[in-house]
């Protein structure tokens, strides 16, 4: 797929989402747990360097797991989220034996057996990163958490009182 391409799927993927008004991380993925049927369960965790990765999700029989660093900012592991659920949608599924190994010493409460998929960023292909991101990225911009509209709040009061509004 073309960069183009890349960014009609992952817009055309974002603005079939029902994000939550105020929007909230936690808001958006109680609304994807209830439309997929599936729950979404956060899980903060020391990652560290083992897994080359500071978020994971794995899909087992009954939910979805995103596993995120916990030390780190509450804004980066809200972003970490959005990267994974970006995953999630663009549906970036594969299975691999040697990881499944690795991480249930890592996660030993989570039986092998359960996990049906397992991803890892360093599993995914540079275009799949791309699309994670990208997905991540126009969440964040739909659910204006980015940067607030420059009209607004302070500043906007300001442009008024010096007459520059329009
Ligand atoms: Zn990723």
């Amino acid at each position: 797929m073309t960069t183009r391409q890349v960014r009609k799927r992952c817009q055309a993927l974002v603005g079939a989402l029902d994000l939550p008004r105020p929007f909230s991380v936690e808001a958006l993925i109680h609304e994807l747990s209830v439309r997929r049927g599936r729950p979404i369960l956060i899980h903060t965790v020391s990652l560290g360097s083992s897994l080359n990765a500071c978020g994971l999700w794995i899909a087992t029989e009954g939910s979805d797991n995103i596993y995120v660093e916990e030390k780190t900012t509450k804004f980066h592991q809200e972003h970490i989220i959005l990267h994974e659920i970006g995953h999630i949608l663009c549906d970036h599924g594969i299975t691999d034996q040697e990881n499944q190994g690795a991480l249930s010493t890592l996660l030993p409460s989570i039986s092998p057996e359960l996990i049906s998929r397992l991803l890892a960023r360093t599993n995914y292909t540079t275009e799949q990163e791309q699309e994670a991101e990208l997905v991540a990225s126009l969440i964040h911009a739909a659910a204006g958490m980015l940067t607030p509209s420059p009209s607004t709040g302070v500043r906007g009061a300001l442009e008024a009182a010096l007459g520059i509004r329009e």
